[in-house]
């Protein structure tokens, strides 16, 4: 098929927990609460990954890097997302562009947004002006409001070629 794009959409949710650390978008983020997970909990990244691999309709992040795999107890996301990255690659498509919208209640992520978008960016192989990284609270209604999780929806786009 010429001009070959496919679009993805993903979406993650994690449970916050007082001291844990708070691992988003690749960075580090001053909080008194961070994820429960298996991984470190990056809702940003899981998201992500979850739209590459929606664009290539190779299954899930869940299929790939499983919950219940001591080789992905406590992993850096970024890990992950540099292993679909790959995927991607071998599959012969190209990311062209990644659109990330953060939904928290607290703290103010956008200070952050910045340093995510390089960390993604450096991750991925490509320019920061491809990564967008948005925040958003909910206006303390839902589970987001009450501080009890963080979700993230990733929108994707993959071109064929390099
Ligand atoms: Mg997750």
């Amino acid at each position: 098929m010429k001009n070959d794009i496919r679009i993805g959409n993903g979406y993650d949710v994690h449970v916050l927990a007082e001291g844990l650390p708070f691992y988003l978008g690749g960075v580090k983020v001053e909080h008194t609460k961070g994820c429960i997970a298996h991984s470190d909990g990056d809702v940003a990244i899981h998201a992500l990954c979850d739209a590459m691999l929606g664009a290539l309709a190779i299954g899930d992040i869940g299929k790939h890097f499983p919950d219940t795999s001591d080789e992905f107890k406590g992993i850096d996301s970024k890990i992950l997302l540099a292993r679909t990255c790959a995927l991607v690659r071998q599959c012969g498509y190209t990311l062209v562009n990644a659109d990330i919208t953060l939904l928290l209640q607290r703290p103010k992520i956008a200070p952050y947004i910045p340093q995510m978008r390089e960390a993604l960016a450096g991750v991925l192989g490509t320019d920061t002006g491809r990564i967008s990284i948005k925040a958003t609270t909910t206006e303390k209604l839902g589970f987001v409001g009450r501080e009890e999780g963080v979700a993230a929806y990733a929108v994707v786009l993959l071109a064929a070629g390099e």
